[in-house]
């Protein structure tokens, strides 16, 4: 399918993958272009070390482009908060406005490069200790484009080989020899970090950490310790809470006698399991031998979010508990 596209659609076009080559990416539907992506880094000569942020700029092409504006995405900023993006977005905004009825992506990259120039440290905090980054500091850029103080990232990689090297050594052998290889990775996704940890390590701490006064529970903590608390056990109590001890229900569907005669017809084991039960419900003449009935001593009724399926992963018979007087 061809379609006449817009001569300064195709001018722009032309334009770009000349000059950004490999670094833009232009998405088609027949000959028509829809979709103009690039990574726009902060300007830092030749030395990409220094580019400490980032940002995916996306400009999805509307018919009458460049008539009408293009939609404009912003995707995986690194080391930018949303303060600035949002200043970014209302920059975006206005020059869009500006640039009606002639092509705007050269333009927007610009804006944008200015911008992360401007600011080209990370912004926000390293994920590790919560604490910013502030002069002084010394940090690390994944190649995922994740910061971090290089102290706390020292930690976490030892203490995550620690971790691996402890589960490791649960393991029986041939489990051992097959299981795959500890790989250092980034805390925020999962990117394999290569860094030389011994390195890292020499780093002094974070400086906010250093500044900051010494840890004491205030006020505002102690009350927002029993607000938690209190929406904690009203999780448990609504089976919402999965694997919390003896308190909140059991990580799997808990069936009853009569599910298993709904699903495989009446058998010896179903009916040896309703004895106990029966004998536990303390109302001589009901026959369902429900473990669910609310108040039973014995078993909570399972309102998890996997009611309604039994054990063998099938859609089942809704137990009691979905239907159940709360
Ligand atoms: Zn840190
Ligand atoms: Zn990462």
């Amino acid at each position: 399918m061809t379609s006449v596209v817009d001569e300064r659609v195709t001018d722009e076009v032309e334009a770009l993958v000349a000059i950004l080559m490999d670094d833009v990416t232009i998405r088609r539907v027949g000959n028509v272009p829809t979709v103009i992506e690039t990574v726009v880094n902060p300007s830092t000569g030749e030395d990409i070390d220094q580019q400490y942020v980032c940002v995916t700029l996306e400009v999805r092409l509307t018919p009458n482009y460049p008539d009408a504006s293009p939609d404009i995405v912003l995707r995986n900023p690194r080391g930018l908060d949303d303060e600035l993006l949002a200043s970014i977005h209302s920059q975006i905004k206005n020059k869009l406005a500006d640039c009606l009825g002639q092509p705007v992506v050269f333009e927007l990259i610009d804006l944008i490069r200015e911008n992360l120039t401007a600011c080209n440290l990370p912004s926000g905090q390293c994920v590790i200790c919560l604490f910013g980054f502030a002069e002084g500091d010394v940090f690390i850029k994944t190649q995922c484009y994740h910061h971090f103080h290089s102290h706390c990232l020292a930690n976490h990689l030892i203490s995550g080989k620690k971790y691996y090297q402890e589960e490791m050594d649960k393991l029986p052998n041939w489990q051992q020899v097959q299981a795959p290889p500890y790989q250092p990775c980034c805390p925020v996704c999962r990117c394999v970090v290569t860094t030389d940890v011994e390195t890292l390590k020499s780093a002094p701490p974070p400086v906010e950490s250093v500044n900051a006064p010494p840890f004491r529970v205030t006020p505002e903590m102690l009350a927002m310790q029993r607000k938690m608390s209190h929406l904690l056990a009203r999780q448990i109590a609504r089976g919402g809470v999965v694997g919390s001890g003896n308190l909140g229900p059991r990580p799997l569907t808990i069936t009853t006698a009569a599910d298993a005669v709904a699903n495989n017809g009446p058998s010896q084991a179903a009916q040896e399991a309703a004895k106990p039960e029966t004998a536990a419900n303390d109302q001589p003449g009901n026959a369902s031998n429900d473990c669910n009935e609310p108040g039973s001593p014995q078993r909570q009724a399972y309102r998890g979010p996997y009611r309604g399926f039994n054990r063998r992963g099938k859609p089942g018979r809704r137990g009691r508990g979905a239907v159940g007087p709360r």
